[in-house]
């Protein structure tokens, strides 16, 4: 077992790991430099881990295929969300539905986008955790 780290904490479980953003190999480093909340910048990574040196970038290009899994996230909110508001607002004119999928889907962009991306290099970024990194490479500066 790894030992926790100054200013990072830990997170054995990889699927946690994918949940909080954090490095496929390390499961300390953020995957994105800012908050979800910055409009401008909630899709800016670092090129690399900021604990282990773990690329984030595997090729150029790499996130592209992240489009797929965006897409499937929103066909899935677009699909929930329509059974609820028919349920829930029994059947309403559709700018009902237009207007409350749009916004759901506006308002989770960033989480979505973010969630895409570290499922895409959790699935093919070709890095897999590594509890013993530290003792193996020594601090990355
Ligand atoms: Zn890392």
């Amino acid at each position: 077992m790894a030992e926790p780290t100054d200013s990072y904490e830990l997170v054995d479980s990889t699927a946690l790991a994918l949940l909080k953003l954090r490095c496929p190999r390390c499961h300390q480093g953020k995957l994105f430099s800012t908050s979800a909340l910055n409009v401008t910048q909630f899709a800016q990574m670092p090129a690399q881990c900021p604990v282990c040196g773990q690329s984030f970038e595997p090729e150029p290009g790499f996130y592209f295929g992240s489009m797929y899994i965006t897409f499937a996230f929103n066909v899935g909110t677009f699909l929930v969300l329509g059974v609820l508001i028919y349920y829930l607002l029994g059947n309403p004119d559709t700018w009902v539905y237009v207007a409350i999928i749009t916004g759901v889907t506006v308002l989770f962009t960033p989480l979505i986008l973010r969630y895409s991306r570290a499922l895409m290099l959790y699935l093919f970024g070709g890095a897999r955790y590594d509890a013993k990194w530290r003792s193996r490479h020594g601090r990355a500066s």
